[in-house]
């Protein structure tokens, strides 16, 4: 018999944190949700042992937007610094993915039209900043990784955001992937590349695939009862 082990990324709430009720500053009435990712080793696909915890951060229980744990200091400040702080970290998302769409998308040599199309969608619904994020994939189009221009950016909203944000961010770049119906085995080693480099375990990997295929809308959800 041959027993299939492994690991992966499983959200908890922790129940024993407050939740900031119509807090979210996306959708203003939704509420937030403290969760984290904690690796789990696996036995036949079956969470068994709980493993260290990878990121704690603040979830909206509507819209789904997920924040760093400081939004619940940014909360107590007056309105301009939370507008502010929202603005900024709308752009930071925003520069992120469309690096990776745009990265994900030449790294075969190749950028079809309808990988522009989906970046260019991504880009339409940042409207204000439309010219910055064009000049992101103007850049990546020519130069991809060069400097390490692409890790950069997801870096910098790794440590604005939080890593649920670098996952969505990876999820929704990761369409332009499914473009072509599959994600081979170079694709699945560059979603790999992104993670180690925002300092992530690999094995998030799954979880992303499996916002990917969700749309984030299921979700396989434990209470956390004792965190380490
Ligand atoms: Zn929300």
């Amino acid at each position: 018999m041959f027993i299939i082990f492994g690991t992966r990324g499983i959200k908890h709430t922790i129940s024993e944190s407050p939740v900031l009720m119509n807090s979210c500053p996306n959708c203003s009435n939704g509420s937030l949700v403290n969760k984290l990712y904690r690796r789990w080793f696996t036995l036949f696909f079956i969470p068994v042992i709980p493993l260290d915890v990878v990121d704690r951060f603040y979830e909206c229980n509507n819209c789904k937007s997920a924040y760093n744990e400081k939004i619940k200091d940014i909360l107590n400040q007056s309105q301009a610094v939370q507008e502010n702080v929202q603005h900024q970290a709308r752009y930071t998302y925003a520069r992120a993915l469309v690096a990776a769409m745009t990265h994900m998308s030449v790294i075969d040599g190749d950028f079809a039209a309808e990988e522009e199309r989906e970046i260019m969608d991504a880009i339409e619904q940042f409207g204000d900043v439309k010219p910055e994020l064009m000049q992101v994939m103007e850049q990546v189009k020519r130069d991809q990784n060069k400097d390490n221009f692409v890790f950069n950016l997801l870096n910098e909203a790794r440590n604005e955001l939080s890593a649920e944000a670098i996952m969505n961010i990876l999820a929704q770049a990761g369409v332009v992937l499914l473009a072509d119906g599959i994600i081979d085995k170079s694709e699945e080693n560059l979603m790999k590349e992104y993670l180690i480099a925002c300092g992530l375990p690999k094995d998030m990997y799954r979880t992303i695939i499996d916002k990917l295929q969700t749309k984030n809308i299921a979700e396989d959800e434990i209470e956390e009862v004792k965190p380490l």
